[in-house]
């Protein structure tokens, strides 16, 4: 198993780079479902980037993890009960998408840790029922947060819908994110590209790029897998 993933991320890693060309591209690994010792091999091989679903499964990781050093990605959906924690316990948030949000999560970032990283979830297919801001929400939702110097907003992230032309999607983040650092200094990521589509997320201007499946195998499946049952799950 452990074999299986190394192999997969040396795969993985090649196809980044030949995307990427000369630019930065940040490798998100997203352990969810996946126990601790998968962390670690992936850290013992220079991955430095952790992102979880799961508040309480990713706490107890975290636990298990605390002698590394890693960055840890919050790319779940963000309710509010869960906003104090995520404030104390990661470096990076992707899914903030409503501005009531914004004062709890400052308040709740520890003042002896950087401000924590803030990227705003954009609904970029308008899918019903899915999280994220609308684009015309962005840049009330981006002031809030460029006010608390508790927080730092660092750009954009999109979940496209599978089921529709992916490179639409990713064109029109790259475009929205041009918006956004047009009005906003400090925004330098754009989070966007999964295992089956992320060297395309790259080609339209990814910076970092979430990967799961691709690195670890296929995921347990939930009843009524998909976004609602990952929420489900924390219930
Ligand atoms: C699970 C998940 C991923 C990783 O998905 P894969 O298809 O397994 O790479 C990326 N981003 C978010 C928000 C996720 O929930």
């Amino acid at each position: 198993m452990s074999d299986a993933i190394l192999t997969a991320l040396s795969a993985c890693r090649a196809r980044i780079a030949a995307a990427a060309g000369a630019r930065p591209v940040t490798l998100v690994a997203v352990a969810k479902t996946r126990p601790a010792a998968d962390v670690r091999l992936l850290a013992a091989q220079g991955v430095t980037d952790i992102g979880e679903n799961y508040l309480r499964e990713a706490l107890a990781k975290q636990a298990d993890c605390a002698d590394l050093v890693l960055a840890w990605h919050f790319i779940g959906a963000l309710q509010s009960n869960k906003s104090r924690e995520v404030a104390r316990h990661f470096d990076w948030l992707h899914s903030l998408d409503r501005e009531r949000l914004v004062a709890p999560l400052a308040r709740a970032r520890p003042a002896d840790r950087p401000p924590l990283n803030v990227l705003i979830q954009v609904n970029v297919d308008d899918e019903a029922g899915k999280a994220g801001c609308r684009p015309e929400a962005i840049a009330a939702l981006a002031a809030a947060v460029a006010a608390e110097p508790r927080l730092r907003l660092r750009g954009l992230m999109a979940l496209p819908d599978p089921a529709r032309d992916p490179a639409v999607a990713f064109a029109h983040m790259a475009a929205l994110q041009r918006d956004l650092a047009r009005q906003h200094a400090g925004i330098d990521t754009l989070s966007m590209g999964m295992s089956a589509d992320y060297e395309l997320a790259i080609r339209h201007g990814a910076t970092m790029v979430r990967i799961g499946s691709a690195l670890f195998g296929p995921r347990p499946r939930h009843p009524g897998a998909g976004a609602t049952a990952d929420v489900a799950l924390e219930r």
